[in-house]
This record gives structure tokens, sequence and C-alpha cells, in this order.
């Protein structure tokens, strides 16, 4: 990686902790919302052998649109072209319901970009595996259950792209809560 190169991650990982700094994940101990966008990248790298820049300042940046104020202008600016597209394609569309939201995104998924995929895949490996070790408080084991479910057919409708990460999803799902 050069200089430029190293220099955008860096700006993309200080970019989300500033957004993110007042936000907490939602289990027990009410960890930094920050560790959820750091874990796609190691995620991404380090299970995935993922090497495109562009998809891993994305998955740093991947919830600021969806969870903060931030625009897609700002990432666009920041960023580039590139990154902000692929933020854009794995923001949830809030004006929907919950569920019209979690139907979108099995609905939506075969049209991903294979950069989005790569985000898509550490997203939910990430999100399975604080489900399964450290679950939101208030969640039953349905909940749980059914989350795990929801997260399988949004991956089933991607596959094919990265054989490293869908077998890391594979292994995860195979956590389900019972
Ligand atoms: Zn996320």
């Amino acid at each position: 990686m050069n200089r430029e190169e190293l220099s955008l991650l860096v700006e993309a990982i200080a970019f989300a902790a500033h957004k993110h700094k007042d936000q907490r994940r939602k289990d027990e101990a009410a960890s930094p919302y920050i560790n959820h966008p750091l874990a796609l990248a190691d995620v991404l790298v380090n299970e995935g052998g993922v090497t495109d820049l562009n998809s891993i300042v994305a998955a740093v940046l991947h919830d600021t649109i969806e969870d903060t104020e931030t625009t897609p202008e700002e990432i666009d600016a920041r960023f580039g072209a590139t990154v902000c597209a692929i933020v854009e394609e794995v923001t949830d569309d809030k004006t929907l319901g919950r569920q019209a939201c979690k139907q979108a995104q099995i609905d939506k998924a075969h049209r991903l970009s294979r950069p989005a995929r790569a985000v898509k895949l550490a997203d939910k490996i990430c999100n399975l595996r604080d489900v399964a070790d450290n679950p939101p408080t208030d969640w039953t084991l349905a909940r749980r259950q059914a989350y795990f479910d929801w997260a399988k057919r949004v991956i089933d409708g991607l596959r094919g792209e990265y054989p490293e990460l869908e077998a890391v999803f594979d292994a995860v799902y195979r956590q389900r809560p019972a």
C-alpha cells in the first residue's frame, strides 16, 4: 500500500470514529459503535483476503450514511465516487419500515456490485457473531434465530464472488443459537 492509499484508509477510520462517536452497540456492554465497522475491515482483510482498498474503505464507512448525519456528498468529496457508490449500495432505505427494509435486502442482494457484496458479507458475518456471542439484551432466542435465518437469505442471494468470505459466513451460520 502506498502513502496515498494508507492515508485514505486512516482518514476513513478517523472519519467513521468521529461520526459514530456518540453511538453504542446494543450488546450488554454497550460497546463503542466504531468497533463494528473496524471488525468488518478486519474480516475483509484478515479472513477474506480482500485487498481492494475501495472495498475496505467502504466497509469502514458502511454505516455512516445509514446511522449518522453523514451525506453521500460528504463521502463522495472525501473518499471518491467509487467508495460513495459502494456505501450507498449497502445503505438501507430508512423510509421503509423495518420489515420492508429486511425484505429489500433480500430482494436487492443479487443486484449488488462485487465490492458491495464483500461489504455485505463482512457485515453479516460480524452481526451474526454479535448475535451469537453478545446479543442485544432484550432479544429472545426466537429473534436471534430469525436474525440468523434472514441473514442467510440475504447472503444466499449474492454468492459466487467471494468463496473465502462465504465459507466464513457458513461457519458462523453454524453457530445459530439453539
Ligand atoms: Zn453494519
